[in-house]
């Protein structure tokens, strides 16, 4: 009741810009979240990869609580105790040397692009030969700022919204051929993600990611790697980028950097960071008080729990099991990812529309995303015993709905 009179209220009062279920949370604790009538719900997607450490989590609670009292907004004018503590921990994580904390995912990515901007214009004013341009990937995703959905590819999250920034191309993900054709001096960066999230969770191959940094590094062009939603331990190391063994020259966090709270952070090499000086970028509210506190405490918990080794150990026996399912439902297609990263490609739209539908029926929250694709990306708490719930329901779930659909393609009786 409760539920319908909000649905109601925000049909009304909100710009229409999501498709909500109808369910109303209202709590959660681990990796359960709670309804209205106090229905637990297995959660998978975890905020959209934002809940590092589950709900209800004492580090956070409690960092929040201390924090609080002290100080919560100062404005980037004066010093805070939070901002190195923070910086520091995440250039040793990245390998890279500087910090500019933002809020969201999209600022950090905006930060990332001016920054390219700015050192190509640095360049050029030092004698080098290099344009302004920038090349993006097919199926690429970051964020939904005019610079960000300028190197976003998907039409429908660009066009409406045209003129877009000017000088953005693309190139498709994993092909090397198109990569050296498309590349040039008239290019100050290349922007990718390791692993595509809103694109369906597709990795990139240690060949493609060699030939970007290689492309850069003849013309002293950026490397922009977007781990927003593949850092931060998601794929069982800090940064996705660690896996293949390539550095960037700029790279973006955000979703689960403080577990919950918004925060957004751009790191950059020391030859980047050169063409930023005072009063070029700012944000009155990134890297408060009260966000920086609570990235380092969940950064230090999760080194202190050694949770990276978690997420590999568990990410891996989640694919294991899904890889086990495919092997007996041919519309499963493939299973990707990589620690707690994981795609299931179904072999069609409606299918993975009604398996998510049927997922949440039984109280197990993932999403589909690229039309296709089941999308986990479940708290770094997840243990063996959720992985088994969800994949015995999801065997259930296929067995089910691909024999109705067969049953109806015969002209039989979906219930026979
Ligand atoms: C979510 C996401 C963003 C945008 O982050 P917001 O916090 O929503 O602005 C950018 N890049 C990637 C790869 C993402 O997954």
């Amino acid at each position: 009741m409760k539920l319908a009179s909000i649905q109601a209220a925000e049909a009304k009062l909100l710009l229409q810009t999501y498709e909500r279920h109808p369910v109303l949370f209202t709590g959660g604790k681990g990796v359960y979240l709670t309804d209205e009538q106090g229905d637990n719900y297995l959660d998978l997607l975890g905020g959209i990869g934002v809940n590092a450490l589950g709900y209800g989590h004492p580090v956070i609670e409690d960092a929040i609580a201390a924090q609080s009292k002290k100080l919560l907004h100062i404005s980037n004018l004066f010093f805070h105790e939070g901002q190195a503590e923070l910086a520091l921990r995440l250039t040793e994580i990245t390998g890279l040397d500087r910090v500019f904390l933002s809020n969201t995912g999209t600022e950090a990515w905006e930060a990332a692009l001016k920054l390219a901007r700015a050192h190509s214009a640095l360049l050029r004013s030092e004698g080098k030969k290099t344009g302004t341009k920038i090349l993006a990937m097919s199926h690429s995703f970051h964020g939904r700022t005019m610079g960000s959905v300028s190197t976003t590819h998907k039409a429908m999250y660009r066009e409406p919204f045209g003129p877009l920034v000017p000088g953005v191309e693309f190139v498709g993900f994993n092909d090397v051929d198109d990569l050296r054709a498309k590349f040039s001096e008239e290019f100050c960066a290349i922007g990718l993600e390791v692993v595509q999230g809103e694109g369906g969770i597709h990795v990139a191959s240690r060949e493609f990611l060699a030939t970007a940094r290689e492309l850069c590094n003849s013309t002293g062009a950026l490397l922009l790697v977007d781990e927003i939603q593949a850092g931060m331990g998601r794929t069982g190391k800090w940064c996705s980028y660690q896996h293949l063994g390539i550095q960037p020259d700029i790279t973006t966090l955000a979703k689960p950097l403080a577990g919950g709270i918004p925060i957004g952070a751009m790191l950059c090499t020391e030859e980047a960071a050169r063409a930023m000086t005072p009063g070029m970028h700012g944000t009155t509210f990134g890297g408060g008080p009260l966000a920086c506190a609570v990235a380092v405490a969940v950064i230090d918990h999760m080194q202190q729990q050694n949770l990276l080794a978690h997420v590999t150990e568990v990410g891996s026996y989640f694919r294991e099991q899904l890889h086990g399912l495919a092997t007996h439902h041919t519309s499963i297609v493939d299973v990707r990812g990589l620690g707690l990263m994981i795609g299931v490609e179904l072999n069609s739209a409606d299918l993975a529309k009604a398996v998510a539908a049927k997922m949440m029926e039984r109280h197990i929250l993932l999403n589909r995303t690229s039309e296709t694709v089941l999308r986990f990306l479940p708290p770094y708490i997840l243990e063996r015993k959720h992985v088994d719930i969800a994949v015995t329901a999801l065997d259930e779930i296929l067995k089910q709905t691909t024999s109705q659909a067969s049953t109806v393609l015969a002209g039989g009786h979906a219930n026979g």
